[in-house]
């Protein structure tokens, strides 16, 4: 079941999502993030162009200006809740690749996917353009990468972030 869109829209999705295939619920902040583990998605905003340079690789990598789908897993203490958070505070030590995009950028909010694979989101969203090859997918085998580009206007195989399901506030 899909709810409807009452709301007009700010930005133009004119297109209705017709293949949503996954119910996931979007978190625009920590507050109601689940403790439990399993794997998300962040969508992270470039409102300017990021120039990156990632440990390991040589020269810069210009992202342009978008939407950036970032496929993750939260195992640790803290689950889903944790790590997501971490995602969302612009104040933090760069660890990994996506600390790059998410303190050069704005954590627009996550998809969670309680028990999920982050693996298994890559190929929910086959379709989508891969920015960086090897992106955060470096100790992974199979993923071309976990960071991808999400063009306007492309539908998503989950509910759409302006049609958010309530969150708790
Ligand atoms: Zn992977």
């Amino acid at each position: 079941m899909r709810s409807v869109a009452t709301a007009i829209d700010p930005v133009d999705h004119s297109s209705p999502a017709a293949s949503v295939a996954v119910h996931a619920d979007f978190h625009a902040d920590a507050t109601g993030l689940p403790a439990g583990t399993g794997a998300y998605v962040l969508l992270i905003r470039l409102s300017d162009r990021l120039p990156l340079t990632l440990a390991g690789r040589s020269g810069v990598i210009t992202l342009p200006p978008g939407n950036y789908l970032y496929c993750g897993s939260a195992h640790g203490p803290g689950g889903i809740k944790a790590r997501v958070g971490r995602h969302m505070r612009p104040d933090k030590a760069i660890r990994w690749h996506v600390d790059r995009l998410t303190t050069g950028g704005t954590v627009a909010g996550a998809w969670v996917f309680p028990d999920g694979d982050e693996c298994g989101l890559v190929t929910l969203l086959a379709g989508m353009p891969v920015p960086v090859p090897g992106f955060g997918s470096s100790d992974c085998g199979t993923c071309p990468s976990h960071l991808l580009s999400w063009p306007d206007g492309m539908p998503l195989p989950f509910s759409d972030p302006l049609v958010p399901a309530s969150t708790h506030r």
